[in-house]
């Protein structure tokens, strides 16, 4: 560590943490030092920059557990320092990077690329997310062992935008990954029922005349898993979990004690099929867009904890990819920076979660699930301080273009969404301040 980091001193004062009472926070050494009256009365805070933190609510720093940053090679729709940059803006200090890059990350070398990238950017911690098969083409297991061994350390493996639709592959993973206690992150989409599919299969589709995406091809997939899990009693989780079926076979596996775990995205909780209608390509991701009846069930999972964690899947994508054809598209959305908001918007201004909850599905359960130490801990003497500070009363409009992802793929674009990141800190160094990137020192 450089001697400005060791020495950096920091009073947040009068913020409220988890949005109840009032304390004051010292943060010394990338540490908190000092909670509530004994932050002022610390010898270091005399010397402390001081930040007014007043009517603001202090979280600890969110941690996504499913972020796509597209280098090493689409750089032209996000990097990694970009990527980051949205990430620090949505009050993120941790961020899961998914392997379908190119190359693929299925070696202990593109790991470790990624892995450095995300250090010399030094404006969130990049966890590289490993393939589960090479090339992601689902014949046959990729070097985990390699990837978790590497200076990368990784945890979670996900041949994400791909099912392993192969039964007897997906057995060998999950046992493999047990001797280093790994995850597998499955994207559950059966192929063959979904084979040409544009949206949701229901009656939105039947009137517009696309090709469906039937709910049960992810309800199998997640009950077959459920029980590969149990066979081998390894660890399972669900991405972007999106119908209410899905969440009935969660639930079912958790009461029988699978190791299994589940998240929603950000745009699952808002949006529905009906988007499909004026085929704007900004809507087309996968899993598509459901019906009412499935969102009010995702919001109420989550709130119950059959959903672990909120995910943002952010998927940015150069305009020739998204300015299309709705069919000829690619699926996916941007999230980083909307994702605070949209759970503020869907879950805590309805009553379903409290600000101790929102901490929970954006910054603990994704630490602990992605096997992150130093992350998702809790606000108090001695942990790592990783914080954002939010504005819970302010609003602001989307505009994709002001976002500070290379690409503009946003579906809540012009939409006017509750709350606002105001500062963010990663162990002790302010990201974020006053809503905007300040530049950070590579250390
Ligand atoms: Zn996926």
């Amino acid at each position: 560590m450089t001697q400005e980091e060791t020495t950096r001193t920091v009073l947040i004062v009068g913020g409220a943490p988890y949005g109840e009472e009032r304390a004051d926070l010292l943060l010394v050494d990338g540490v908190m030092a000092a909670l509530g009256v004994d932050a002022t009365a610390h010898p270091a805070a005399a010397d402390a920059t001081r930040i007014d933190a007043d009517g603001l609510i202090v979280l600890p720093g969110l941690v996504d557990l499913h972020t796509h940053l597209r280098e090493p090679g689409r750089e032209d729709a996000e990097t990694v320092e970009t990527g980051s940059a949205a990430a620090a803006l949505g009050g993120f200090t941790a961020v899961f990077a998914m392997p379908n890059t190119d190359p693929t990350a299925d070696t202990a070398g593109v790991v470790e690329q990624v892995y450095r990238l995300g250090r010399d950017v030094g404006l969130v911690d990049v966890h590289p997310i490993g393939a589960v098969t090479v090339g992601r083409r689902g014949e046959r297991l990729a070097e985990l062992a390699a990837m978790a061994s590497s200076a990368a350390g990784v945890r979670v493996f996900s041949d994400d935008g791909e099912c392993v639709s192969d039964p007897l592959l997906m057995r060998r993973a999950l046992e493999y990954v047990k001797a280093f206690g790994g995850v597998i992150a499955q994207h559950a989409q059966e192929p063959r029922l979904t084979e040409g599919a544009q949206m949701h299969e229901g009656v939105v589709s039947a009137r517009l005349g696309m090709t469906g995406w039937p709910a049960v091809a992810e309800e199998a997939i997640i009950a077959r898993d459920c029980l590969l899990a149990d066979h081998v009693d390894s660890r399972l989780h669900i991405c972007h979990l999106s119908t209410a079926g899905s969440v009935d076979v969660v639930a079912a596996a958790k009461a029988r004690g699978t190791r299994v775990t589940a998240e929603v995205t950000p745009h699952h909780l808002l949006l529905t099929d009906e988007r499909a209608e004026g085929y704007d390509p900004v809507f087309k991701v996968n899993p598509p867009l459901r019906t009412d009846t499935d969102v009010q069930k995702l919001r109420s999972a989550l709130a119950d904890g059959t959903i672990d964690i909120v995910a943002t899947d952010h998927a940015p994508h150069a305009s020739q990819d998204k300015e299309c054809e709705w069919d000829n598209a690619s699926p996916g959305m941007l999230g980083l920076q909307t994702a605070l908001s949209v759970v503020i918007a869907t879950m805590v201004r309805p009553g379903l979660l409290d600000w101790r909850g929102v901490a929970r599905v954006l910054s603990e359960a994704p630490a602990r699930i992605g096997g992150l130490a130093g992350h998702g801990r809790p606000i108090a003497v001695g942990e790592p301080a990783n914080l954002v500070l939010v504005d819970p009363d302010t609003s602001w409009t989307v505009s994709g273009v002001d976002l500070a992802s290379l690409s503009a793929n946003t579906p809540f674009e012009g939409m006017e969404l509750p709350g606002r990141v105001v500062g963010t800190f990663l162990r002790g160094k302010q990201t974020v301040a006053d809503g905007a990137l300040l530049s950070v020192q590579v250390i």
